[in-house]
Formats: C-alpha cells, sequence, structure tokens
C-alpha cells in the first residue's frame, strides 16, 4: 500500500523530474534544416540546436544535469564551435534540469517568470523529492528485495534494477540548479546570431504562465516547447497558470504563418499541421464540454461521459481527466464563448 503511494507520488511529480530509467540507452539527433538539428527525447524535452559560423545554439537542457551532458557531447560531437546562447522554453524541470552540464559562460534566456516559477514549484518538489520521496521509495525497494528469498527470480532482478536505477537518478538529481538567466524578457525577444536570426515570443499564457515559443526564421521551423505534445495528450496544471482559450488561439494564429517545421515539446516532429490538430483536439473537448455543462451536468457526470477513445491520442492518458477539469473551470470562470473562433 506504501508502496502504491509513493509510486502515485511519482508520477504526479514525473513532470517536473522525469526519472531517467532509460538514460544509458542513446539519444538521437536529426538535422531538420540546414545546420538545425533536434536531439529526440528519451527522458525530458525534445531539444534543438542550431549551428552557426559563431557559436551554437540550444533550446532547451534537457530533464537532469546527466542528461544536459549528454546534451552537450552530442552537439560537440556535431560541431566544435562554442555553445553560446540556451533558450528555455519554460519551466518545467524536465526541460531545465539539465542546465548544469551546459558550459558556464553559456547565455541563458528566458521568459521574466520562469525564475519566479522555479522558485514557487520546483524548488519545494525537488527538496521534498531527495529529502522523502525518493529515499522512502529506495527503502521500500531494499525492504522488499529482503522479503524475497530467490535471488534469481524475475521479481528480485526487476526489483533491483529498479533500486540502481533510481540510487543513481538520486544522485544526479542532488546536482540540479538553476542559474538564473542572463536575458529575461516579457514578449518578445530577438537576436541575430552570424546571418541567423532567432525570434523568441511570448505569446500569452497556454500550457503555463511563462511558455515561450523559438522562431528559426531563416528555415521557417518553429519550437513550440509545451505549447505541442504532439498525438498525445497534454499537460494541463492549473497552477502553473494553464490557458486552454489563449492557448488555442495562440495555435490559430500560429498556423496562419510561413512555417513548414514545427518541434513539439514532446512527440515527434511534425509539419504545421501538428498546430492545427492540437487546437482541434482542445476546440471539440472544450465544445463537448459545454454542451454537457449546458444540460446542467456536474464536473463528475462530465468526466464519466467523455470518452478517451474519440480521441486519436496516445501517451499521457492520465491528463485526459486533468485537460477535462481544467476546460470545465475556465468554461465556468472566465464565461468564454468556445464557439466563437
Ligand atoms: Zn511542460
Amino acid at each position: 500500500m506504501k508502496i502504491k503511494i509513493i509510486l502515485l507520488s511519482l508520477q504526479i511529480i514525473i513532470l517536473l523530474f522525469t526519472k531517467t530509467s532509460n538514460s544509458q540507452e542513446d539519444f538521437n539527433y536529426i538535422e531538420v534544416s540546414h545546420n538545425l538539428y533536434v536531439i529526440t527525447e528519451i527522458s525530458g524535452g525534445n531539444v534543438a540546436f542550431l549551428v552557426t559560423k559563431k557559436g551554437i545554439v540550444v533550446v532547451d537542457a534537457g530533464s537532469t544535469p546527466e542528461n544536459g551532458a549528454k546534451i552537450v557531447s552530442i552537439i560537440k560531437s556535431v560541431s566544435n564551435k562554442p555553445i553560446k546562447y540556451l533558450i528555455l522554453t519554460h519551466f518545467h524541470g524536465d526541460h531545465i534540469n539539465g542546465i548544469v552540464g551546459f558550459p558556464r559562460d553559456v547565455k541563458i534566456i528566458a521568459h521574466q517568470d520562469l525564475s519566479k516559477n522555479n522558485d514557487l514549484f520546483n524548488k519545494k518538489n525537488l527538496d521534498n523529492y531527495i529529502n522523502n520521496v525518493l529515499p522512502g521509495y529506495l527503502v521500500n525497494l531494499k525492504l522488499q528485495m529482503g522479503l524475497i528469498e530467490n535471488k534469481e527470480s524475475e521479481e528480485f532482478i526487476s526489483l533491483k534494477k529498479d533500486y540502481e536505477t533510481n540510487l543513481e537518478y538520486f544522485e544526479d538529481i542532488k546536482n540540479i540548479k538553476l542559474r538564473e538567466p542572463d536575458i529575461a524578457f516579457e514578449n518578445f525577444y530577438r537576436f541575430r546570431i552570424a546571418n541567423e536570426r532567432i525570434m523568441l515570443e511570448h505569446p500569452g499564457p497556454g500550457h503555463t504562465n511563462d511558455n515561450i515559443l523559438v522562431k528559426f526564421s531563416n528555415h521557417n521551423v518553429i519550437h513550440m516547447g509545451d505549447l505541442i505534445f504532439n498525438k498525445m495528450f497534454p499537460y494541463t496544471i492549473e497552477e502553473h497558470g494553464v490557458d486552454i482559450y489563449t492557448w488555442v488561439k495562440i495555435l490559430d494564429d500560429l498556423y496562419k504563418e510561413n512555417i513548414y517545421t514545427v518541434i513539439p515539446g514532446h512527440g515527434e516532429i511534425g509539419e504545421k499541421i501538428i498546430l492545427k490538430e492540437q487546437s482541434d483536439y482542445f476546440k471539440t473537448l472544450a465544445q463537448k464540454i459545454e454542451r454537457l455543462k449546458k444540460q446542467n451536468l456536474s464536473l463528475d457526470q462530465i468526466i464519466a461521459i467523455c470518452d478517451i477513445m474519440d480521441h486519436d491520442l496516445k501517451g499521457n492518458e492520465d491528463q485526459f481527466k486533468e485537460n477535462i477539469i481544467v476546460i470545465y473551470n475556465q468554461l465556468t470562470t472566465s464565461k468564454v464563448d468556445w464557439w466563437n473562433f
């Protein structure tokens, strides 16, 4: 029973401190445009890097210090230019916890609220994770292992593997430390490096209140951070400032722009259509919830009626219920006309 409770805590916290059970796996990277690469996710968000004559620009830092160091080593295997800038798309740990793996002199760019959010949410969670959750989990695993007589059994081997992975993870996350951004902006930040133009925008709150998107203007490629979860259920956490209405507007506005390739925070890289798919998911769900709400159904009844199978998404299934709750609450409090897009 105790294990179950701890596992539940792990699930809640996993967004901020993603487990590295796959830490031994190799990362993959692909070139999505000339000199613009994406390291596809293993245990954190998708990381992009652009190689220019004057240095390298990276978007997002990976989920742990070890993860960040691995990202840097992959970048070094592609180019010996210095890493000049590290752009952080938002404050969630699976995008920023790898910062300490980066060179000390890299310039960090983020939204002005990222540090505040990190203090408010990440620090408390990290302390709790390091001081309580993970040590408790490890002690429990040890106890369970002690109860098994046959040390060759599958059950024992599986517990031992879990123990070793989490012990390694425990040591890794003790090194997590956010560095204050060198450049923090409110709405827009644009810069050039060599002949490349990089445009950063905070389009309003969507996934979080500090989410930014990164436009590689010479390439018509955009890194969306977690404003896109491609073909999976998006994370929606009310206390992190999620705003589905604005999120849909952001996606619909971007869909009109001249974009070829979309790098999502999570999931596979796609074409512009994935912006519309994410928007359509929210609209379809919101319209259904609004219809049921008008029939005076309670939130619990609505949750029971909404069918996850109506949506062609796989991954983060536990977020479907959260998506419904967030939309229901936003419909209740902001009285937005969801039909009027
Ligand atoms: Zn996120």
